[in-house]
C-alpha cells in the first residue's frame, strides 16, 4: 500500500512538472507569436509615442508600427531585437549594401531612416520594408548638399526623437580611370561624397548621438587594401575612409561613441556591375577567392548589426572586410 502510495505521488509530481514545462513553453511562443505581429493583441498596443508624427500619414514616412523582429540568439532563448527602440541612419540606402544593412537593423528592432538622393527611390525601398512591417523612413538626402545633410538630421530629431547609429554607405566613382588623369572637379566630388560627407554628417548628429553611447560604420572598399589600377582616386578615398574610422575612433572614444568601418569586397549590386557582368574578371574573382561566389549585400549586413550592437561594446577603430578573403594580417 506504502509502495503504491510513493508511485502516485511520484507520477503526480511527474505530472505537475511537466504541465510547468509546457505552460514556460506556450508562454514563449505567444510572445513570439506576438512580436512577429500573428496574434492580434500587439495591434491595439502600437507604440506611438515614440514616432509621435507616424499616424500623421506623411508622405513615404514611418509605417505606423514599429513591430520587432524575434531572432533566435546563440544561447537559444528568443529576445526582442536587439537593436530594439534604437535609431538608425543609413545614408545611400536605397539599394545594394545600405539597402541591405538598413533592413537588417530593422529586422533587429531599430527605427531606421533610409536616405538616397532620389525620392522615387526612396518611395520604392521605403514602401518595400514597410510591407515586410519593418519601421522605416525615407528622406531625400545627397550627402554631398550640406542642406540635404541638415534636412537628414532634423527629420530623423523630429520624428525619432534622437540618432544612436550612423552608417555612411553613400559612396560614388564618377569615373573609370587614372588618379593622374582625374579632373580637379572629380576629385572634389569623389572626396567630397565618399570622405568628408560622413565627417560632416556625423558632426552635426554628434550632440544628439552622445547622449545615447552611439555607433557609427563607415563603409570603405576592399580597394583601400588592394588598390585596382582603374579605380584611380576612388582608391585613394576608401583608404582615406580607414584612417578617419581610426581617427574617429579616437576622438569619439572619451563620448562612448565607437566607430568602425565595413570593408566590402565584390558584392553584386549596380555598383560593381562593371566587375560581376565581366566573365573573365569574374572567374578570376572565383580562382581568387576560392569561395567559388562574389557576395550579395546581405553578406555585408549582419556584421554591421554586430557592430551597433552591445555585442560590439568593446570594438572601435576596426575594419572588417566582407570579401570573401582578405590577406590582411
Ligand atoms: P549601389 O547598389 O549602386 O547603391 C548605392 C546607393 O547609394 C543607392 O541607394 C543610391 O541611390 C545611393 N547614392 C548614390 N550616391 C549618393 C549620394 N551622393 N548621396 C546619397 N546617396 C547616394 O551601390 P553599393 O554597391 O551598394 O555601394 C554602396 C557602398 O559600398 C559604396 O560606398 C561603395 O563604394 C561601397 N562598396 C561597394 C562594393 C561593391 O562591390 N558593390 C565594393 C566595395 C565597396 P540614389 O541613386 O537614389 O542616390
Amino acid at each position: 500500500m506504502k509502495g503504491s502510495d510513493e508511485r502516485a505521488r511520484r507520477r503526480w509530481r511527474e505530472a505537475e512538472n511537466l504541465m510547468h514545462i509546457l505552460e514556460a513553453k506556450s508562454t514563449r511562443l505567444a510572445d513570439g507569436l506576438e512580436a512577429e505581429g500573428l496574434i492580434q493583441q500587439e495591434a491595439s498596443q502600437t507604440p506611438t509615442t515614440m514616432l509621435p508624427a507616424v499616424a500623421r500619414g506623411h508622405r513615404g514616412w514611418f509605417h505606423p508600427c514599429a513591430r520587432l523582429s524575434v531572432r533566435m540568439s546563440s544561447t537559444g532563448i528568443d529576445r526582442k531585437g536587439i537593436l530594439a527602440e534604437r535609431v538608425a541612419v543609413v545614408t545611400g540606402s536605397t539599394s545594394g549594401i545600405g539597402f541591405a544593412i538598413a533592413r537588417r537593423l530593422a529586422q533587429d528592432g531599430a527605427h531606421v531612416v533610409i536616405s538616397s538622393r532620389k525620392q522615387q527611390n526612396v518611395d520604392r525601398a521605403a514602401a518595400q520594408l514597410q510591407r515586410e512591417g519593418l519601421s522605416v523612413a525615407g528622406i531625400v538626402c545627397h550627402v554631398g548638399k550640406a542642406e540635404d545633410r541638415e534636412r537628414l538630421v532634423a527629420t530623423a530629431l523630429e520624428h525619432c526623437g534622437g540618432v544612436d547609429f550612423l552608417v555612411c554607405c553613400a559612396g560614388v566613382n564618377p569615373l573609370v580611370g587614372s588618379t593622374l588623369g582625374t579632373s580637379e572637379q572629380i576629385w572634389d566630388k569623389i572626396l567630397n561624397v565618399n570622405v568628408k560627407s560622413p565627417a560632416l554628417l556625423l558632426s552635426q548628429l554628434l550632440p544628439y548621438m552622445e547622449k545615447r553611447k552611439g555607433a557609427v560604420t563607415l563603409v570603405s572598399s576592399i580597394a583601400a587594401y588592394f588598390p585596382r589600377m582603374e579605380l584611380g582616386v576612388y582608391n585613394v578615398s576608401k583608404t582615406a575612409l580607414l584612417a578617419l574610422t581610426r581617427t574617429l575612433a579616437l576622438e569619439l572614444a572619451p563620448k562612448d561613441i565607437r566607430v568602425n568601418c565595413l570593408v566590402p569586397g565584390v558584392i553584386k549590386t549596380d555598383f560593381s556591375k562593371v566587375s560581376h557582368g565581366n566573365e573573365s574578371l569574374l572567374k578570376y574573382l572565383r580562382e581568387c577567392l576560392q569561395m567559388q561566389r562574389i557576395g550579395e549585400p546581405e553578406d555585408c549586413a549582419g556584421v554591421v548589426s554586430f557592430l551597433c550592437s552591445p555585442d560590439a561594446s568593446y570594438i572601435t577603430g576596426e575594419n572588417i572586410a566582407v570579401a570573401g578573403f582578405s590577406s590582411r594580417l
